[in-house]
């Protein structure tokens, strides 16, 4: 059960205390009050843990000082949606919001390599006005041959380069708990010309001393990358980890599950299930064309694979994706047979404004006509 209290009780005011004092009478009964910040009001939840199956609903709704009462009807605590009084109010890192209604695109090389790449990808985002990017440090290879990413070395330039463009946030996987203090050492030492979005990628999907090193700091928010073996279910009780040690600002990432049965694409698109993630959760939806398919291959329509999921992402009411673009795809050190080129990057968010225009579209026409038969139905 949880208690949405009044905009302004303080968690040790006298409403509380009363709380407190009411659940008293339920020894088994444990309270954890959860606060945090959204754009236009901060929440505060006092969340009732124990067999609360006796406590009654309404005395507690009359309570000075509750606004709501909502009872947890899944296991997703503290992302899960409950209720529908429970509006996700999203949070805004680095001047950008990341809420259920937004749409960001981050665009960038799978892995770092020169300081003209990243610089010309930050030049090229900044000339077609988009601030979010994606940038890999350390990467999680399949081969101990492979190129394992520049890590903290190339962390200050990349930064600073980001800083320079006015990059507001770049997504950046990390694979263990040196990474995320590797990233707060950069960010401080170039005077955070930037903000960093941790990503934990699918291969860490259960890494749970991962989850809850990401989840008990609460600077940067965190982007989570579904379990490419995982169940929605056991995904979402890995986002659970995080948020429950604290740090509630986390973006849900579909990326493709592995099965034969996608092939010839890299993984089997998933994207069927951003409304099921916006429906069950309060999360923000991201959506990863680029490793659900793993080429450039086009359909004979001319779209490549790539712009046909994530539309259909996108029309799904995706609110963020995560695409791999390269100044020269095939000097690309990671992932260069799915890197979009500078051109085709330009295609990609043109295709990517008409699918949200068709949504937004979708939105408007079904969700009014709801709302009239409802109100001609009273
Ligand atoms: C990535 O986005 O850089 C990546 C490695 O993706 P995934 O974890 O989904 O394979
Ligand atoms: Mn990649």
């Amino acid at each position: 059960m949880i208690l949405i209290l009044k905009k302004d009780v303080q968690p040790d005011g006298t409403e509380v205390q009363k709380i407190r004092a009411f659940f008293e009478n339920f020894p088994d009964i444990n309270l954890k009050m959860v606060e945090f910040e959204g754009e236009t009001r901060s929440v505060k939840e006092l969340h009732v843990i124990g067999p609360t199956h006796n406590v009654p609903e309404e005395v507690l709704k009359a309570m000075p000082g509750v606004e709501t009462v909502v009872r947890v009807s899944t296991k997703y605590r503290q992302i899960g949606r409950h209720d529908v009084n429970f509006v996700p109010i999203g949070f805004t890192y680095n001047g950008i919001k990341f809420d259920q209604e937004c749409l960001h695109v981050f665009a960038g090389p799978c892995a770092v390599d020169t300081p003209e790449n990243v610089e010309a990808t930050f030049k090229k985002l900044k000339e077609m006005g988009v601030e979010t990017a994606r940038m890999g440090a350390y990467k999680p290879r399949t081969s101990p041959y492979d190129f394992q990413g520049h890590g903290a070395k190339c962390l200050p330039w990349v930064y600073e380069l980001a800083g320079k463009y006015g990059i507001k946030v770049i997504a950046m996987e990390v694979l263990r708990e040196q990474h995320i203090e590797e990233i707060f050492k950069a960010l401080e030492e170039t005077g955070h010309p930037t903000g960093v979005m941790l990503q934990i990628g699918t291969r860490n999907a259960q890494n749970f001393e991962l989850l809850k090193a990401v989840g008990s700091q609460n600077q940067l928010p965190v982007l989570y990358k579904r379990g490419m073996g995982l169940t929605i279910e056991e995904s979402l009780n890995a986002c659970e980890y995080i948020a429950s040690e604290g740090n509630r600002n986390i973006v849900f990432c579909l990326r493709g599950v592995k099965s034969q049965l996608g092939a010839p694409h890299r993984n089997l698109t998933d994207f069927a299930h951003v409304p099921v993630i916006k429906r069950l959760t309060r999360l923000p939806v991201c959506v990863d064309p680029s490793h659900t398919i793993g080429s450039k291959q086009a359909s004979p329509d001319g779209l490549m694979d790539i712009f046909h999921v994530a539309a259909q992402g996108v029309v799904a009411g995706a609110n963020m994706i995560l695409v791999e673009c390269h100044p020269d795809p095939d000097s690309a050190l990671c992932d260069g047979p799915q890197s979009l080129t500078f051109d085709e990057l330009e295609r990609f968010l043109t295709d990517m404004s008409i699918v949200r225009e068709a949504y937004q579209k979708r939105v408007n026409t079904w969700s009014q006509k709801i709302v009239r038969e409802m109100t001609e139905a009273a």
